[in-house]
């Protein structure tokens, strides 16, 4: 499959990392769409400031830094992505929002062209559902931020065909990424196998085995973790993990996905981590 211009719909923290990557790494043409004209430009413009700090690293020049920049054209209107080889969806995490732009994807698509998801946790297979190309949709899951995380998790849908793997996977490694393949369940792999881990860091602290510098001590310095499991929470927003262990719970029905009571009465307060300046640590004096 020749892939020349790759459409990346939505550009917020990801699309706009993902537009980078595809741009600066790849050499690819982009379009970048988001639902206003004031979304794509801010989105350029973080894309713009990465760029100009690597310049000012001297990793790359100015020249090259106009060039990835000269390869992203930005869209406000779905119908623009007539034109793209691949898609790559980043928009919000919400169902219905999803389920419409797929149906608007594979109307406004040539036919064959692979429709990529980079949902945390929506089922790749429902989305699916909403186009008449299934065996075209599959998951592209990259993660924050988007431009240095080298995993992609290239997630196939029940109806996903092989041609479509190869060519996604083929993709990300294009993008200098290693894609990982997984099958379509609740949390594919990273998050199924990470999030429970910080959930039971969080019982860890609520049934007083240990306090919040223990228990980050014992994951950093027995296991090698640059972070501890509290750290990274409050990095990640415990709202986000909240979320995601509710996706885990009610996508298998299995206790032992149960967020900690303790996640849920501090998302209630609004200690959400870092971005609210306080969560498992108190960030208000930094
Ligand atoms: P974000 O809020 O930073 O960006 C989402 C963007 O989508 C916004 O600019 C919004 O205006 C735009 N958007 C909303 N509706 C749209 C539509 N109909 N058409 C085009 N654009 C639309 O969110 P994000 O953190 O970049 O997350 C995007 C996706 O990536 C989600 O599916 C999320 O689950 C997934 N994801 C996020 C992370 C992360 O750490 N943030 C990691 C992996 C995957």
């Amino acid at each position: 499959m020749d892939i020349k211009t790759v459409g990346v719909i939505g550009a917020g923290t990801m699309g706009g990392g993902i537009a980078q990557v595809a741009s600066q790494v790849a050499g690819l043409n982009v379009i970048m769409n988001d639902i206003k004209q004031e979304f794509v430009d801010r989105g350029l413009a973080t894309i713009d400031k990465n760029l100009a700090r690597l310049v000012a690293k001297e990793k790359i020049t100015e020249s090259e830094k106009a060039a990835v920049l000269g390869r992203i054209k930005v869209s406000t209107d779905v119908a623009d992505m007539r034109d793209v080889d691949f898609v790559i969806e980043a928009a919000t995490e919400t169902l219905d929002l999803k389920l419409d732009l797929f149906r608007r994807l594979d109307e406004a698509c040539r036919p064959g062209v692979i429709l990529a998801t980079n949902t945390s946790s929506i089922p790749v297979t429902r989305l699916a559902a909403a186009t008449k190309r299934p065996d075209a949709v599959i998951g592209m899951h990259f993660f924050n931020p988007a431009t240095l995380m080298k995993l992609v998790e290239v997630i196939n849908g029940l109806a996903t065909s092989r041609d479509t793997y190869n060519a996604t996977a083929a993709l990300a490694e294009k993008f200098g990424k290693s894609p990982v393949e997984a099958n379509d369940f609740p949390g594919f792999i990273a998050n199924r196998i990470m999030v429970p881990m910080m959930n039971e860091a969080m019982y860890t602290l609520y049934e007083g085995v240990g306090t919040v510098e223990s228990i980050d001590a014992c994951v950093k310095l027995g296991f090698n973790h640059p972070m501890g499991p509290l750290e990274l929470s409050d990095l990640i927003g415990l709202d986000v993990l909240l979320h995601v262990m509710n996706v885990l719970y009610d996508g298998f029905g299995d206790s032992k996905y149960r967020p900690c009571p303790l996640l849920k009465k501090y998302v209630a307060a609004g200690y959400l981590g870092r971005k609210t300046g306080r969560g498992f640590y108190d960030y208000s004096s930094k």
